[in-house]
């Protein structure tokens, strides 16, 4: 019999040591509840209950969510054991079980077996919850409409050829929606906002999707098909603005991409590039309240096979310069390393990343050029070490595009070490990826850096193609956060960014990956930032990317001023 109770709880501990692996998943509410009804017919339990509380407050004054993982429905029962689950932003779970009362009280080892048990569950419950509650608030707006990183996510989600067949994206704006404010009120803006909302998602369907930039500013993707009733609505409708009927009109400002057959979208702005600029143009009026993209494809092209042309005699004449932008320990006031930013000088101007980078990036050119700051980094750092300065960690920015050449870790290695520098003094900085084979790629692409003592970090987390599993799987060493999590100054602890971005940090922590803020501007956010425990930086708060001399200034600086009131 012994035996027998033994073996049950072998295969109860193989079924908890399973339950720690699969972490990467939503929380299996049935395994768990399997797990639960063990439990209870072993050691006689009446019922299971867990409770989740927001903080310490909640708890205290019982305001929380409940789940029943099992229940006899036995009346007379008693409390026999608790365990109680703190994450470290401060959230709270419970996890109680119940014997009824004319049952026999629990041994001492049975109690511990129930506790373990309870213990693995709840943190595997907790810290799921947590996985998804961050996907949550990284998808929708304070308002509930999706947002940006939504519609990105949409883009990455479809980024075969041919995945947007037939259909066409739209960026629009409200025209005079102060006005609607104004006589409405707040809350009649408000539901005006919802209404149309739901009329959009309604004529779009399933197969489409809208999400919210901000404000009164929207990008939808939907079927041509459902083009005309959409642009319909879009030109003018009665929406609905407060409960007994009153509505307001509504007109919008778009742009339209009609999307042409077997199109590949590779990067957002592929998309968001084409209907933002015929956006511009609709929303100064001069062609009508909605302009279709096609008229402008042409220039478009032809900018791009200009600067594709113009690439080789430029990267010959060294027109490309590295910009470094320092990165600072907040706590010390330290410059920590720093990341290489391209710029290109051309015809006596400086050509922003913005407008080549993207361009490059549509052939394999863009590798060419990453190799060739890589070079020029190398040889920077050779010079600084040989004049006995401490650069630091120089990150340097990869695209996306490299991820198939079988070559790239043997070619990043022979640059590096022809010019003999130190493997821990280069970072490289990678975005996330989309499909299942650019991220078999990726990871091997890291694990190969990694073995040879090369960082790598997650570059824009928090844009784009934001993964959590991707953070899980693959062994980054960094995670650049990008500006668009921070929190702006005066904005309320309780937003959905500051939520999010308090989540983000404690995960990173959580993961044991360092973790560097971007797009530091104030000194109200780097208050923020040190309170929240961050520890590095990189902002114009401290510096802009600054040209080689500026920042050789800074290598012989002893420390920058991180002291405020
Ligand atoms: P990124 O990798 O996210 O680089 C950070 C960008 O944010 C830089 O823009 C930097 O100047 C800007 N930034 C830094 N601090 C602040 C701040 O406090 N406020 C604001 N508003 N912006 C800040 P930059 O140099 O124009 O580069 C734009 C993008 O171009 C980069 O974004 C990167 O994706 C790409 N890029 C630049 N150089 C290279 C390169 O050599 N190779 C590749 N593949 N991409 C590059
Ligand atoms: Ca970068
Ligand atoms: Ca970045």
């Amino acid at each position: 019999m012994d035996q027998e109770k033994e073996y049950r709880f072998f295969r109860l501990y193989e079924q908890l040591a399973s339950l720690t692996q699969i972490v990467n998943q939503k929380p299996e509410i049935p395994k768990i509840e399997a797990i639960m009804n063990e439990i209870s017919v072993m050691l006689r339990l009446a019922k299971g209950v867990t409770h989740f509380y927001k903080n310490p407050g909640d708890e205290q004054r019982g305001i929380g969510e409940t789940m029943c993982s099992y229940d006899i429905g036995a009346e007379n029962i008693k409390p026999v054991h608790t365990v109680r689950f703190v994450t470290n932003l401060m959230s709270i779970s419970t996890m109680t079980i119940y014997m009824t009362e004319d049952e026999e009280p629990l041994t001492d080892e049975e109690l511990f077996k129930a506790d373990l048990a309870m213990r693995t569950t709840l943190a595997f419950i907790s810290r799921n919850r947590l996985q998804i509650i961050a996907e949550e608030l990284a998808f929708f707006d304070d308002m509930g409409f999706r947002n940006i990183r939504s519609f990105f996510k949409f883009l990455a989600w479809n980024s075969k050829p041919g995945d947007f067949n037939g259909m066409a994206a739209i960026q629009y704006n409200l025209r005079h929606f102060a006005l609607v404010n104004e006589e409405h009120g707040r809350a009649g803006g408000d539901m005006v906002l919802k209404n149309h909302y739901q009329h959009i998602e309604t004529v779009i369907g399933k197969g489409g999707m809208v999400s919210r930039l901000g404000g009164d500013t929207f990008v939808c993707v939907c079927k041509q098909n459902d083009l005309p009733e959409l642009l319909d609505y879009l030109n003018d409708a009665a929406v609905l603005a407060n409960p007994n009927g009153k509505t307001a009109n509504i007109s919008a400002c778009a742009g339209v991409f009609q999307i042409p057959d077997g199109y590949t979208v590779s990067v957002p702005n592929d998309i968001m590039g084409k209907i933002m600029q015929s956006y511009q143009i609709a929303k100064v009026g001069a062609q009508g309240n909605i302009v279709f993209y096609s008229d402008m494809m042409l220039s478009d092209k032809e900018r791009a096979g200009k600067i594709q042309k113009m690439l080789p005699e430029a990267l010959q004449n060294g027109e490309f310069h590295v910009f470094y932008q320092p990165k600072v320990n907040i706590i010390t006031g330290e410059l920590c390393g720093a990341e290489a930013l391209c710029r290109w000088f051309h015809d006596g101007k400086i050509v922003p990343p913005i407008e080549f980078i993207p361009v490059l990036e549509e052939t394999s050119d863009i590798c060419r050029l990453d190799f060739h700051m890589l070079e020029q980094v190398c040889k920077h750092i050779r010079k600084w070490l040989d004049a006995g300065k401490k650069p630091g960690r120089i990150s340097v920015n990869l695209s996306r595009r490299h991820m198939t050449n079988a070559q790239l870790v043997d070619i990043i290695i022979e640059i590096i070490d022809r010019y003999d520098v130190p493997h821990k003094y280069i970072e490289i900085e990678l975005t996330e990826t989309t499909t299942d084979v650019e991220f078999k790629d990726l990871k091997r692409v890291v694990e190969d850096l990694q073995e040879h003592g090369i960082c790598t970090s997650v570059d824009d987390f928090g844009i784009g193609y934001s993964s959590l599993n991707l953070i899980r799987v693959v062994p980054w060493d960094v995670l650049k956060v990008d500006r668009i999590f921070v929190p702006m100054d005066n904005e309320s602890r309780e937003s959905a960014r500051s939520v999010m971005f308090k989540y983000v940090i404690a995960m990173a922590k959580e993961l044991g990956l360092e973790c560097i803020i971007e797009g530091v501007e104030t000194k109200a956010q780097l208050k923020m930032l040190r309170e929240l425990g961050c520890e590095a930086v990189q902002g114009y708060l401290f510096d802009k990317p600054l040209p080689l001399d500026e920042f050789e200034k800074r290598l012989d600086m002893q420390k920058y001023d991180v002291v405020f009131d």
